[in-house]
């Protein structure tokens, strides 16, 4: 673009600075041309779309050809998605429609595939759910590839960008992500479109590339070869920054890498106190792909893998065999190292279309445990296989939303007997851990009974939080409630952690809470047994525990307990904390300079 600065702010979504030049990655809509046929034009059309869907096939075994290969040979996330784009182009909901309404009502097989993706996107209805619009926007791409071809236009990315380019497009396909990032390691990628779940966000994260989604405009305002700053942890976006910019942006970029040079030394030192507490720093896990940077990162276990994202990318429910495999791919990774699994937390809006039930209040409704109870094969099909996995490694079973001794009788129940079924067919497994999420209430005030039939808990505080102030997690209007350090948060957090310890069971604590260097100190003081956070994460948590003694955690949270108001209690944190690591924390604050 023309002459000045442009700062935008979009959703970052993947931490890091990146200074480089704009190589945009054409993927605006393709316009479809409308056309009725005459009668003798139907069996050639019917052709054109079935060469169209041929060569969209091949295309696309091409790419997974290319990404597989640069992964090693081993299936993985982006494969997958682009295995799930396949079988899309053979569904007979799609080619099938096409095929009526080209017959039907001779029109011409762009126009027809233009129409029944709009029916198919109607079906993933109109759910404002991040995962929803994902799939909505997987119909597309796929569409989008076939009436290319119909129209012979170039479909995959054409040249790959140079290395350290800033790749910005409109919306990027997993078929293009997965290429960009594999095939040479570009700065950063922006996108007009997109949300913290998009596949874009997901993989950048995974593959630790900046990256910053929703920004709404980057296409029409940057030009090839134009000069642009990301800043992915605050989502900043600058084209044309001013010299001054980017020589403030090149040392905060310095400053960045070498404070993680510097982290990532240290990253393999156990994150033991001053006094002789140590934690054990596990993360946090969506996919396998991940495990890789967990490790990079000092992880030193696997605190949740949030099973239902395997579900989540696809329409069929996974068979034993697949959460076998998946779960053995994990935990032969992270082997002796534990890996705690937790059971589909599913339910609600986190279904594929066809499943959902309306409700009013999703997250009040059947999800998680309460789901999987009430669907026992599904749930059979998953304790079948991470009872079979479990042989690979050191598994830890994990059932979600907990609410009271019944529920986690019944879990348990059903375990035993998958077990024993097993037992019959030949295969004798003992039976690993056997724990529970605490991020009900009711579970928070119960624990000292609840924790005489669990083998560990793992505090969920991003759902703790949201049932304890009635505030819905995902409503932007009242997330200013959202409060770790509010006085009832922290009762229920020391009562939950004071049962573990009472009935001797490990407490961990898997909430986003739990990656928040602000917090190392009170968490210390519950006496937590580990925490499980993002690998990215890990290293500066560490750092702060290693400076750390509990007793002085313990001392703090006994002066929090005391205060009243939430505002007085983070006040109260945020004093004791910049007193004591100081110079730790303002680096984690203060990633990039504010300009603009
Ligand atoms: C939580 O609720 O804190 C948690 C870790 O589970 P999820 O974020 O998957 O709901
Ligand atoms: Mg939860």
């Amino acid at each position: 673009m023309a002459g000045g600065t442009t700062i935008l702010v979009g959703i970052g979504a993947s931490p890091g600075i990146a200074i480089g030049r704009c190589w945009p990655v054409d993927r605006r809509k393709v316009r479809t041309p409308k056309r009725r046929l005459g009668p003798d034009e139907v069996e050639p059309e019917l052709g054109r779309f079935r060469t169209a869907l041929e060569l969209s096939e091949a295309q696309l075994a091409e790419v997974r050809h290319k990404v597989a290969e640069a992964e090693g040979g081993s299936a993985g996330d982006h494969t997958a998605i682009i295995d799930m784009h396949r079988m899309m182009l053979k569904d007979e909901m799609l080619v099938l429609e096409v095929q009526k309404l080209v017959r039907e009502e001779r029109i011409n097989a762009e126009w027809a595939v233009k129409r029944v993706v709009r029916k198919i996107k109607g079906a993933f209805s109109d759910a404002a759910d991040e995962y929803f619009k994902e799939r909505r926007a997987d119909v597309d791409f796929v569409g989008e590839r076939i009436i290319k071809n119909l129209l012979g236009q170039q479909v995959d990315v054409e040249e790959p960008p140079p290395e350290g380019a800033i790749v910005v497009a409109h919306d990027l396909a997993p078929a293009d992500t997965a290429l960009l990032l594999h095939e040479r390691k570009v700065g950063a990628l922006v996108t007009d479109a997109g949300a913290q779940t998009s596949h874009t966000a997901i993989v950048a994260r995974a593959l630790e590339v900046p990256a910053v989604v929703a920004v709404g405009r980057i296409t029409t305002l940057a030009d090839k070869g134009d000069w642009i700053i990301v800043d992915g942890a605050r989502g900043v976006v600058i084209i044309n920054p001013t010299a001054g910019e980017r020589a403030d942006y090149e040392v905060a970029r310095e400053r960045f890498l070498e404070h993680e040079r510097e982290l990532l030394r240290t990253r393999d030192l156990p994150a033991a106190t001053e006094d002789g507490v140590t934690l054990r720093m596990a993360g946090n896990i969506e996919f396998a792909e991940e495990v890789p940077s967990l490790l990079n990162h000092g992880g030193e276990a696997v605190g949740l893998y949030r099973t239902e994202f395997l579900y989540l990318q696809r329409e069929q429910l996974p068979t034993e065999e697949e959460h076998y495999q998946d779960a053995r791919r994990i935990l032969e990774a992270l082997a002796p190292r534990p890996v705690t699994i937790r059971t589909f937390d599913l339910g609600g809006d986190k279904l594929p279309a066809g499943l959902r039930a309306h409700a009013e209040n999703p997250a009040l409704g059947l999800r998680a445990i309460r789901y999987c109870l009430r669907q026992p094969e599904m749930f059979r099909a998953q304790l079948r296989g991470l009872l079979r996995a479990s042989v690979h490694g050191n598994l830890r079973i994990m059932f979600p939303m907990i609410s009271g001794v019944a529920e986690l009788r019944a879990a348990r129940r059903v375990l035993l007997e998958v077990r024993e079924e097993l037992k019959r067919e030949g295969q004798d497994l003992p039976l690993p851990p056997v724990g529970i999420m605490i991020e009900l209430p009711s579970a928070a005030v119960i624990a000292d009974r609840l924790a005489l039939e669990a083998d560990f808990f793992s505090i969920g505080t991003n759902d703790l939080i949201q049932y304890t102030i009635g505030i819905d997690r995902q409503n932007k209007e009242v997330a200013y409630l959202y409060k770790p350090l509010h006085l009832a948060v922290l009762r229920m957090l020391k009562n939950v952690c004071d049962a573990g310890r009472a009935a001797g069971i490990p407490v961990s604590m898997c909430g986003e809470m739990a990656g928040e260097p602000l917090y190392a100190l009170v968490l210390l003081g519950l006496g937590l047994t580990e925490l499980s956070m993002n690998g990215p994460s890990i290293p500066l948590v560490k750092r702060i525990i290693r400076a750390a003694r509990a007793d002085d955690g313990r001392l703090l949270l006994e002066r929090l307990l005391a205060l009243t108001a939430g505002d007085d209690i983070e006040r109260e944190v945020k004093h004791e904390m910049s007193r004591r690591f100081g110079g730790l924390l303002e680096h984690d604050a203060q990633v990039g300079p504010v300009s603009g």
